[in-house]
C-alpha cells in the first residue's frame, strides 16, 4: 500500500531539519523516493524539487531509482574481501537471478554493495531491512536467496544471521569502569562549568574521533560564544575498519549519554543530537529506549537532575555516508542536508547546528568525559603517556586469530597489540584505517600515540599472503567513491588516484604515475577541503613507499624498463 504521506509529513513537523529522517522513512515503505513524496516534501519544507532530489541522490541508502522489496546490501571492505565476501556476492546473485546494483525485473529483490557496514570482526558483513547480516558464507547466502524467493518476512528469518557479538578482547581502564546513571551529572554540576572544564584540560582528554582537539578548548570556545548552543555525538564511524563504537553505542550507551548530558548543562546547551551512521540503524531502538529511561528518571528534559537545566537529546540517523563523519558535514546532515563540509572557519563552536555554536565530539569521548567527571583528572592520568592521556579502544580486524576490541593504553607499541590479537606472518598494519598509515613490519615497534602514531581507532591486519598493492588499489576506490565532489583538489584528484591504483595494480605503473601520485597527494594535501581529500592518497604512498618491490614485482613486460626502486629514490631526492 502506498505510503500516507499527509501521515508523514504530520510526524516530521519541522519541515527541511527533518527532510533527512523523513526521507529514510520514505525509501524504507517504498524502496526509493518516488516523485509524489518528493514533491510533498519540498512543499513541506520550502525547498525546491531539485534540492530535495539532490540530497537523496547524495546519500547511498535513498534511492530515486525503485530498489527491490528485499533490498540487500553487502559491505565492500577489504576486511569482508578477506573473508569472502566477493563469493558470497556472486552466489547471491546467481541463486537470486539479478545483477549487482539492478533491481530485478519482478520488483522483488535487489542486491548491492556498500562501503563498510562497521562488522568487519564478524564478516563477511551486510544488511538486509536496516537489519545486520553477520558471518556470511556462500551457504548463508543460498538460504538467504531461498528465503527471499519464498517471500519471508525478514523479521521471521533465522535470528543467528542477525546475530552481533562485541567480542571485548582486552579491557583497561575505561571499559573497567561503569558510571551508575546520574553520577557523571551530579558530579560535574557540583564542579561547575569552569572546575569541569579545568579538570577535563588536567586529564588532556584529546578527542577520539581522530584530530585529537582538546576537549577542554572545545566546550570553553563554544560556553563562551552566545547562546543557544548545542551538542553533537557523531556515531558515525564510517573509516573501513573501525567497529569500537557499535559496542559502545550497544553496551555503553548511558554513559555516552550522559557525557553528552554533561556537555550540555557545561557549555549551556539546551539540546543535542546524537548522530548515528545508517549501518547502524538497528542500536537505534536501544538508543531511543536509553533516551527515554533517561528522560523518566529525569537526567534528560526540562529539568535536568533538579538542576533547573534543560537537556532535550534527538536520535538522528544518517544514510550512508562516508563524508558526514567529518564535523561539520555531519552538521549539514543533521539540519538535513547533503553531508559536504562547510568552509572553516567559522567553526562549529562558533557556528554550527542551525548556525548555533555546537561542541561535536565522538561517542568515545563522550564516555571518558562521563569517567572523569566521577573519577577526576588524576584518574585518567593513570594511563597513556603526557601527551596522550588515558587508553584508546581499537577496533581489531583482519589477519589476526581474535578480532574484536582491544583497549589499550596509549603509548601502546603495534607489536605488543598484534601479540594480544594472535597475528602471525604480519606484513603490514593498517593504522587509523586507509585515511590513517599502512605500517611495514619493520616499523611495528612504533607507539600508538599523538606523538608517533594517532589512530581513530583502526587497526586492520595483513598478513604475507595478502596482495597489498590490491587493497591500496580497493581504499582508493573507496576515497573515490565517497568523495562528495565540491571541491576540485578532491574530486579530481581522487579520479587520478583512482587511475594511478588501476595502473600500479595492473602491472602498467610508469615513473610518471609515481611523480603524479608525490604532486597529486601534495596537492591534495594542502588544497582539499576536508580531511577525506587530505589523506585519500595515503594508501597508494604507503604502498610504494613501503613495498615498491610489490609494485615492480608485478609489472608486465612492457613496463618493465621502469625501474621503480630507482624511480622512488630519484622522486625522493627531488621531492623530499
Ligand atoms: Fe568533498 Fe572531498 Fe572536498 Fe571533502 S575534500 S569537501 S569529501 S570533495
Amino acid at each position: 500500500m502506498p505510503m500516507d504521506l499527509a501521515d508523514l509529513l504530520r510526524r516530521h513537523p519541522r519541515g527541511a531539519h527533518d527532510l533527512l529522517q523523513a526521507l529514510r522513512e520514505v525509501q524504507q515503505s517504498e524502496g526509493c523516493v518516488p516523485e509524489a513524496a518528493i514533491e510533498a516534501l519540498a512543499a513541506h519544507t520550502g525547498q525546491t524539487l531539485a534540492a530535495v532530489r539532490s540530497v537523496v541522490s547524495f546519500y547511498h541508502f535513498l534511492s530515486l531509482q525503485p530498489r527491490g522489496r528485499y533490498t540487500v546490501y553487502l559491505s565492500d571492505s577489504p576486511t569482508d574481501r578477506l573473508l569472502g565476501s566477493e563469493a558470497v556476492l556472486q552466489r547471491l546473485c546467481e541463486c537470486l537471478g539479478v545483477r549487482e546494483g539492478r533491481m530485478r525485473a519482478d520488483g522483488r529483490v535487489s542486491v548491492h554493495r556498500t562501503s563498510c557496514t562497521g562488522l568487519c570482526d564478524q564478516g563477511p558483513a551486510g544488511l538486509v531491512g536496516g537489519r545486520p547480516l553477520t558471518c556470511l558464507s556462500v551457504e548463508r547466502a543460498e538460504a538467504i536467496a531461498d528465503h527471499i524467493e519464498r517471500g519471508v518476512s525478514v523479521n521471521d528469518w533465522p535470528a543467528e544471521w542477525f546475530d552481533v557479538h562485541n567480542p571485548v578482547r582486552r579491557r583497561d581502564q575505561t571499559l573497567d569502569t561503569p558510571v551508575p546513571a546520574g553520577q557523571a551529572v551530579q558530579a560535574a554540576l557540583a564542579a561547575g562549568p569552569e572546575g569541569l572544564i579545568q579538570m577535563l584540560r588536567d586529564a588532556g582528554l584529546r578527542g577520539r574521533g581522530g584530530a585529537g582537539f582538546a576537549t577542554w578548548q572545545k566546550w570553553q570556545a563554544c560556553r563562551q560564544a552566545p547562546g543557544p548552543r548545542v551538542i553533537t555525538c557523531n556515531a558515525d564511524e564510517g573509516e573501513p575498519g573501525t567497529f569500537k563504537d557499535r559496542y559502545l553505542l550497544m553496551d555503553w550507551a548511558d554513559e555516552v549519554i550522559e557525557g553528552m548530558t554533561v556537555a550540555g548543562l557545561m557549555v549551556g546547551a539546551a539540546e543535542g543530537w546524537l548522530y548515528l551512521r545508517g549501518e547502524y540503524e538497528f542500536i537505534a531502538p536501544h538508543l531511543r529506549a536509553v533516551i527515554a529511561r533517561r528522560e523518566a528518571a529525569g537526567l534528560l528534559g526540562t529539568d535536568v537532575a533538579g538542576s533547573g537545566q534543560p537537556f532535550t537529546l534527538h536520535l538522528h540517523l544518517g544514510a550512508g555516508a562516508y563524508v558526514c563523519g567529518e564535523e561539520t558535514a555531519l552538521i549539514e546532515s543533521v539540519e538535513g542536508k547533503r553531508g559536504i563540509p562547510r568552509t572553516r572557519p567559522p567553526f562549529p563552536v562558533d557556528r554550527g547546528v542551525h548556525d548555533r555554536p555546537t561542541v561535536n565530539n565522538n561517542v568515545e569521548t563522550f564516555l571518558q568525559v562521563a569517567q572523569i567527571a566521577v573519577h577526576g583528572a588524576g584518574w585518567f592520568r593513570q594511563r597513556g603517556t603526557d601527551t596522550s592521556a588515558g587508553t584508546r579502544l581499537l577496533s581489531v580486524s583482519g589477519d589476526v586469530a581474535w578480532p574484536g576490541i582491544y583497549e589499550a593504553p596509549w603509548g601502546t607499541r603495534i607489536d605488543e597489540v598484534l601479540t594480544w590479537a594472535g597475528a602471525c606472518d604480519v606484513q603490514a598494519v593498517l593504522v587509523g584505517g586507509p585515511s590513517g598509515h599502512l605500517i611495514p613490519a619493520d616499523h611495528h615497534h612504533r607507539l600508538l600515540s599523538y606523538e608517533d602514531l594517532p589512530t581513530g581507532g583502526a587497526f586492520t591486519v595483513f598478513d604475507r599472503r595478502r596482495d597489498l598493492v590490491d587493497i591500496a588499489r580497493q581504499y582508493t576506490h573507496f576515497f573515490a567513491s565517497e568523495s562528495c565532489g565540491f571541491c576540485t583538489p578532491c574530486r579530481v584528484g581522487c579520479g587520478q588516484l583512482v587511475d594511478v591504483a588501476d595502473r600500479l595494480a595492473t602491472g602498467h605503473a610508469s615513473e610518471r604515475d609515481l611523480l603524479q601520485l608525490r604532486e597529486l597527494g601534495g596537492l591534495m594535501q594542502r588544497y582539499s577541503h576536508c580531511g577525506l581529500g587530505q589523506t585519500a592518497f595515503h594508501p597508494l604512498l604507503d604502498v610504494v613507499t613501503h613495498f615498491g618491490d610489490r609494485v615492480a614485482e608485478r609489472l608486465v613486460p612492457e613496463a618493465r624498463a621502469f625501474d621503480l626502486e630507482a624511480a622512488t629514490v630519484r622522486l625522493q631526492r627531488a621531492h623530499p
